[in-house]
């Protein structure tokens, strides 16, 4: 007659006493003596009976496999490891004893706290331009899109404007688009930027004087969109 040995505190079950099997084991067939079932079950799959949602599951998983290891020791902890690995394939399997929903595009199990999912940004209410299929079509296929896309490059500029009169040099942006629109670039961006007043008064300028940096950011397409 085949002996069982408890898979948390190693002991080998007597002739009467029946193994206690916490979940499907893909074939290992360990279980555990009466008293691990008892603490299992209060200490383990007790405290996954309110978990609702992917993250609460993780830190409950964490304070859980904490305590076993220091409790049980090395051979409760991987008990309780494959355990929790099976409980989660399970609460995100969409079946019968799954808990929450899973992500259509990514895949990720969905947080019921959260409408937008944190992989992938796919949003899960029904608000949206796309149907549902043409989202998830577009989202699968976003790597191929994104190998058909125009690529860019940039360049920034910065012009800074006369301390002493604190006009913008009309002349020099003019030369300067002209220069960079012959060739192939186009203004993006333009943005004035205060420059630092201590850093100034520092160098003898007037307190009451601002020195604007007039800041420019040019793009030309490297690559053309492809259909
Ligand atoms: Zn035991
Ligand atoms: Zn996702």
């Amino acid at each position: 007659m085949a002996k069982y040995v408890c898979a948390m505190c190693g002991n080998t079950l007597g002739m009467m006493e029946s193994i206690n099997r916490e979940f499907q084991d893909d074939g290992k067939g360990r279980g555990l003596c009466l008293k691990c079932h008892q603490y299992f079950t209060k200490n383990v799959a007790g405290r996954l009976e309110a978990v609702n949602g992917p993250r609460e599951f993780k830190m409950v998983q964490e304070s859980v496999l904490d305590q076993v290891k220091t409790e049980k020791g090395t051979a409760g902890y991987e008990y309780v490891k494959d355990f929790f690995k099976y409980k989660e394939k399970e609460f995100a399997s969409g079946g019968e004893n799954g808990r929450w929903e899973i992500c259509p595009v990514c895949r990720d199990a969905r947080d019921p706290q959260d409408d937008v999912c944190p992989t992938c940004g796919y949003l899960y209410s029904d608000r949206k331009v796309l149907s549902r299929e043409d989202y998830i079509r577009a989202a699968e296929g976003r790597y191929e899109q994104y190998q058909k896309n125009p690529l860019y490059e940039y360049k920034v500029e910065i012009i800074v404007d006369s301390a002493l009169t604190g006009t913008v040099r009309k002349e020099e942006l003019q030369r300067m688009l002209s220069v960079y629109a012959m060739d192939g670039w186009r203004l993006h961006t333009a943005l004035t930027n205060e420059a630092g007043k201590t850093v100034l008064a520092a160098a003898g300028v007037g307190a009451n004087a601002t020195v604007d940096q007039t800041v420019l950011i040019f793009e030309r397409c490297i690559k053309s969109r492809e259909n």
